[in-house]
């Protein structure tokens, strides 16, 4: 028992000691402060159509987001360019971002996507967007400072977003109207409806077919063909004139898993749905294309086949690529595309011109439809940064007011024919 005694009152001792201990050191730590929050909390992806990736904070205070590349099955070719996500951080707060895994891989040749990457879009609120320019260095490398808004959120994208919820309202609408009808063609490798929308009744003296977004990132193709379709639903009498003159078909998303994924350039299966147009589709692998050739193969089949068709692409140049194979009528071919252009300047902000010299890529839409149905076809890309015929950033906006002017470029262009 004293032994015992003896330890309880040391235990007491060294409580006693450890207390005493602790409330000096409080009493001389200095008062606490509260910590500032960061400048970058997080970057959401957990938003429709924010594209894969991840990121770090940099020795710099840079952070360097990595962008994940979409592969192309069987090949080298890989894409990175596809840019949507949301920042959480502190109001005020600059933050320096610069993107990473831009050295693609395209026609098997490696390329930079970062001497094309001249702008991104900003916006506070996911709707109301802002184009600004980004800052290119040495290696490849793209950053861009921001200042975090008012509300501590920021999204940042390639270009203005267009998502599937934008085109299920197109469509919607589309299919509420006494002036179109809407017809799913087939599906995509994870089963999303491909919805051809057609304006007119389809018994009219022309027809334009017009797809987009074959590559997820190009954003702006598809706020083009949503300009093109709400003009051409118009109740004006411009709008019923057009009508009676041409049928117009648009498969405004070609290539929505990607889009749904935020992808870059391929489907799901790794294929690119701009190439391989020179030879029968392979359904297995890009049941996209090969429902789009059976929609095309019934119309020619019924007499209907389109007298144009335009792919839509968005890149650095925005040139029409005015492909030649070896067709029977290549130059009175080129001689109407060189007409379509005049139009196009005369018409819409187009300025950017085409491909020059003996320009062929094969397998392309453009390419392939020509070669093997003799259909005037052609891709029109359309600059990702600027509207120069605008002296502007690109917008919605803009892509929506090109679309709406295409149907007065249908007109004089079939009407001089
Ligand atoms: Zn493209």
């Amino acid at each position: 028992m004293p032994i015992r005694c003896t330890t309880d009152a040391r235990l007491a001792l060294l409580l006693l000691f450890a207390l005493l201990a602790s409330a000096v050191a409080r009493a001389q730590a200095p008062p606490p402060t509260a910590v500032p929050p960061p400048d970058l909390a997080f970057i959401d992806t957990g938003i429709e159509n924010a594209s894969p990736l991840w990121y770090e904070r940099g020795d710099d205070g840079a952070y360097r987001v990595h962008l994940l590349y979409d592969h192309e099955r069987d090949s080298p070719n890989r894409a990175a360019g596809h840019i949507h996500f949301r920042m959480v951080g502190r109001p005020g707060a600059p933050i320096t971002l610069e993107f990473v895994n831009l050295d693609n891989v395209w026609n098997g040749q490696p390329g930079s996507v970062a001497g094309e990457l001249k702008t991104v879009a900003l916006s506070a609120d996911g709707t109301t967007w802002t184009t600004v320019p980004t800052d290119t260095l040495p290696g490849n490398r793209i950053r861009v400072t921001v200042t975090m808004p008012a509300g501590g959120v920021l999204h940042l994208a390639r270009m203005q977003p267009y998502r599937l919820s934008d085109l299920d309202r197109l469509v919607a609408k589309a299919r509420a109207s006494a002036h179109a009808e809407v017809t799913t063609i087939g599906a995509t490798v994870q089963g999303r409806p491909l919805e051809i929308i057609r304006i007119g009744r389809g018994d009219e003296p022309r027809r334009v077919f017009l797809r987009a977004r074959a590559h997820p990132w190009e954003s702006g193709s598809s706020w083009v063909m949503q300009g093109l379709v709400e003009r051409l639903l118009g109740d004006d009498a411009e709008a019923a004139r057009w009508r009676g003159q041409f049928t117009v078909y648009v498969l405004p998303m070609a290539n929505k898993d990607g889009v749904a994924r935020g992808g870059t350039r391929f489907n799901v299966n790794g294929k690119d749905l701009n190439r391989n147009w020179d030879r029968p589709v392979d359904q297995a692998l890009v049941p996209e294309n090969a429902a789009l050739e059976r929609w095309l193969e019934g119309m020619i089949a019924g007499g209907r086949k389109p007298d144009l068709a335009i792919e839509l692409h968005n890149d650095g140049r925005g040139l029409l690529h005015l492909s030649r194979p070896p067709v029977p009528g290549l130059d009175e071919h080129l001689a109407r595309m060189a007409r379509l252009e005049a139009i196009l300047r005369e018409r819409t902000w187009f300025t950017e011109g085409h491909t020059e010299g003996a320009f062929r890529n094969s397998g392309t839409l453009g390419d392939g439809w020509l070669e093997r149905y003799g259909i005037d076809a052609l891709v029109h890309e359309l600059n990702a940064n600027r509207v120069e015929g605008r002296k502007a950033f690109t917008s919605a906006a803009l892509w929506q007011e090109y679309g709406a002017a295409l149907p007065a470029v249908f007109e004089v262009y079939f009407r001089d024919r």
